[in-house]
């Protein structure tokens, strides 16, 4: 599996329609959950550390959507760790630099800083929104990371132009397009080499499982990535590869909901008297405001919402918001007063009231 059945089918459509059994007759519509740790020899699998039918059909899936290979991790720091293994090593003599984005994701940040720190990288962190900044620290550069849209502060890469720039000096091209998601972006399509996801997030869309991915076209890339899996062991469970399958069905429909909501919501929160900043890349489900009153305003606004839900992660079909700076590692570049906002499918209104009324406290 992992190679989408008919390409020529809209994404919408093979969300829906790839990842299933054979039609044979009785069989079922869903691949079921494949609780094996091991199978009969002479198959391709072999164990459970290396393959498992209910992953594979989550793959296929998502290798479809983004036109490559996927393989998917426990979660998508482990699916990170993957890609970073892939990374030379500054201790063993090689040159190793790494171009990372200001803000992103803490945890593929600290663990960027601690293979750093480790001495086996180095590691240049520009404002990817700049391209011609991202381009000057290409120049020697192993690996350029990307997140697009950016945690928290959403700014947008053009993976394109540094795919390009990347690859004239021999970098490999890395996406997180956990906020975009492949219906909104398709990073493999643009020139970049990999493309991980944090599947926890809007792919899944229910908030109750963590599963991560990485998708490549590169058989090599795919091979190492594979290696590393088995090697290393920060594999998913069959459960966890259902669910997310399961989620990944409805992502057209929810992603088109929350993305009108968002939308609408941001219009109204820039007339909001409390509203200073607001942040939003002009499409997804993920927006982010600066309001009144610094980290003190936003505290009382994210513990006064009812209906909207003070939690960290996001793409959930419930509305979750939080202040990011209550998280001690989160960069200092982003203001005090952020709070970041994912929007599930509730009604728009009733939303709009929850938030307005909570920002009145700001
Ligand atoms: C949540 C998240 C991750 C980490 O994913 P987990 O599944 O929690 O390990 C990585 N990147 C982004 C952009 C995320 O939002």
């Amino acid at each position: 599996m992992a190679i989408s059945r008919d390409p020529a089918l809209s994404a919408q459509t093979r969300l829906v329609a790839d990842g299933r059994p054979d039609p044979a007759p009785d069989a079922p519509l869903n691949e079921p959950v494949a609780f094996a740790s091991t199978y009969h020899a002479g198959g391709e699998r072999g164990y459970g550390r290396y393959g498992n039918p209910t992953w594979e059909a989550f793959e296929e899936v998502l290798g479809g959507l983004e036109q490559g290979r996927a393989l998917t991790f426990a979660s998508g720091l482990a699916a990170s760790s993957a890609v970073l293994a892939l990374l030379p090593d500054a201790a063993a003599d090689a040159d190793a630099v790494v171009v990372a984005p200001q803000t992103a994701y803490l945890g593929v940040l600290d663990q960027l800083r601690e293979r750093r720190d480790a001495g086996r990288i180095e590691l240049r962190q520009v404002d990817v929104s700049d391209t011609d900044a991202v381009r000057k620290a290409a120049v020697g550069a192993a690996m350029i990371w990307l997140e697009s849209p950016a945690n928290p502060t959403l700014e947008v890469a053009e993976i394109d132009a540094i795919s390009a720039a990347a690859r004239d000096s021999g970098a490999l091209t890395v996406v997180d397009n956990t906020f975009a998601t492949p219906l909104l972006q398709r990073p493999l399509e643009q020139g970049a080499d990999v493309v991980v996801h944090s599947v926890t997030k809007l792919l899944s869309g229910h908030s109750d499982v963590l599963l991560g991915a990485t998708v490549v076209r590169d058989d090599d890339l795919f091979a190492r990535l594979d290696r590393h899996r088995r090697l290393h062991g920060a594999i998913p469970g069959p459960m966890e590869a259902y669910l997310a399958l399961r989620g990944m069905r409805t992502l057209g429909v929810r992603l088109e909901r929350a993305q009108a909501t968002t939308a609408e919501l941001v219009r109204r929160l820039r007339d909001h008297p409390a509203v200073d900043v607001v942040r939003y890349p002009g499409f997804g489900t993920i927006c982010s405001i600066e309001v009144d009153g610094g980290a003190a305003g936003a505290d009382r606004v994210v513990d006064a919402v009812r209906l909207w839900v003070n939690t960290t992660s996001l793409g959930g079909v419930e509305s979750t918001l939080e202040r990011r700076r209550r998280w001690p590692a989160e960069s200092e570049t982003v203001d005090e007063s952020l709070i970041r906002m994912s929007v599930g499918i509730e009604d728009v209104d009733d939303l709009w009231r929850d938030l307005a009324r909570a920002l009145d406290t700001a």
